[in-house]
């Protein structure tokens, strides 16, 4: 996957090959439109590498605003077409599994946790079955003896980023596209106030690349707004820490189990995802002793044979988040640029739906309603309208 070369010119530059990046390229190879991933580390090095894969529509309702939940059930709903092609193409099986969600309830207080979880469904027209904690145990036979109840959301499925991420690369190479890691982009070259080119360097020996192009999409994550000479509005994201902590032993859930609190992923491959912090504290990648105990101690209320399993890594990534929480898709004032991050908690769920608005713009121009309130430069549009302070 790694050409040590980097070629003169090409139409068009994706920078990150995390899984918004990634399913651009895909999208954009689809539609026989000549790409190229720019990798600065590996692929899924970011926050896609670390991500439950959990395409989490109504487990997340309460969470989510209506501007956002038109896009997510979008996505969601192009997710079985979205696995079907990219698996015919890359020849891989991404480990899409879809059995639902269990959302459960512990005792009173996590009923009324369920309900109020359930308004938040219906005020989105979202759907979701009730379930006592016995007919969630039978689904469930490891589930823990303190749930009373619980949401059975059947179209909230997974997919595991670990297999999603290459079948991506390998799926866009197929399909005629390039993937180059090891390449860093410092900056975007201009002329006239037009994209002409992105710059970088090759990680190791620091050999500079000049890569002349039409278009370039920034889709590097949380890492948008660092070590990059940007030639347009700035991007204003920032990075979110979640860990999670990777169990391995005898298979003890089918499907993906959560509450507030934590969610228990398994994987077809034995492991068990229990997730995830979220923590505003800049890009600090260590793993913390008192994540590991929280996440091991709610996951254990929520399924006891957690307790005996083997604890095989602690996982950091960085979910980038903009100010108002929502994605950032779309053209920049630089003609030829384009931004797609900003994905938060929601990446691996939105990505197909972010590639195939983003390819439609790249390709005819054409910009979806849908894309309006993701504008890249909404902040600035609001600091503009927005009434002036007399600080006297
Ligand atoms: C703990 C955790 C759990 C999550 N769980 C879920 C989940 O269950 N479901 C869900 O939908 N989402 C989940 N997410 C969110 C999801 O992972 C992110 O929204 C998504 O990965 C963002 O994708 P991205 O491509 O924008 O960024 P990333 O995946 O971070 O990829 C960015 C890429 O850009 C590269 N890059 C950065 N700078 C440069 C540069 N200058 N030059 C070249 N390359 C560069 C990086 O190396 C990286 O590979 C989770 C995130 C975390 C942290």
């Amino acid at each position: 996957m790694t050409h040590p070369e980097s070629p003169e010119s090409t139409p068009i530059i994706v920078v990150g090959a995390g899984v918004i990046g990634l399913t651009v390229a895909f999208e954009l190879a689809r539609r026989r439109i000549p790409v190229l991933v720019l990798e600065r580390d590996h692929v899924g090095a970011g926050a896609a590498g670390v991500a439950a894969g959990m395409l989490a529509v109504v487990g997340e309702a309460e969470h989510e605003t209506a501007e956002l939940a038109d896009l997510l059930v979008t996505s969601q709903r192009a997710y079985p077409a979205f696995v079907r092609e990219l698996q015919h193409a890359s020849g891989r099986d991404v480990g899409f599994v879809t059995e639902g969600t269990l959302i459960v309830g512990l005792g009173r207080d996590g009923e009324q946790e369920l309900r109020h979880s359930q308004r938040a469904q219906d005020r989105l027209g979202l759907r979701s079955s009730w379930l006592t904690g016995d007919e969630a145990r039978a689904l469930e036979p490891h589930l823990g003896p303190r749930i009373s109840a619980a949401l059975l959301a059947r179209e909230d499925h997974q997919v595991d980023p670990r297999a999603l991420l290459p079948a991506l690369a390998a799926a866009t190479e197929a399909l005629g596209g390039r993937v180059l890691t090891g390449t860093r982009v410092t900056g975007f070259d201009t002329t006239a106030g037009r994209l002409t080119a992105v710059v970088g360097v090759h990680q190791g020996d620091d050999r500079p690349f000049a890569i002349r192009c039409e278009a370039a999409v920034l889709a590097a994550g949380a890492w948008c707004a660092v070590g990059l000479a940007w030639p347009a509005a700035p991007v204003l994201v920032r990075p979110v820490k979640g860990q999670v902590v990777r169990l391995r032993g005898p298979a003890i859930l089918r499907r993906v189990v959560r509450d507030t609190q934590v969610y228990l992923v398994p994987r077809r491959n034995g492991e068990l995802v229990v997730g995830a912090t979220m923590e505003d504290v800049g890009f600090d990648a260590a793993p913390t002793a008192g994540a590991v105990t929280d996440l091991l101690w709610q996951a254990r209320l929520l399924a006891p044979a957690v307790y005996d399993l083997e604890i095989v890594e602690v996982g950091v990534g960085f979910r980038p988040a903009a100010r108002d929480h929502l994605p950032t898709i779309g053209p920049t004032d630089v003609p030829g640029l384009y931004v797609a991050t900003g994905h938060f908690r929601h990446g691996i769920l939105l990505a197909p739906t972010t590639a195939v608005l983003l390819a439609d713009l790249l390709v005819d121009d054409r910009m979806s309603p849908l894309l309006d309130r993701f504008r890249p430069g909404r902040f600035e549009a609001a600091s503009r309208t927005a009434p002036s302070v007399d600080s006297r």
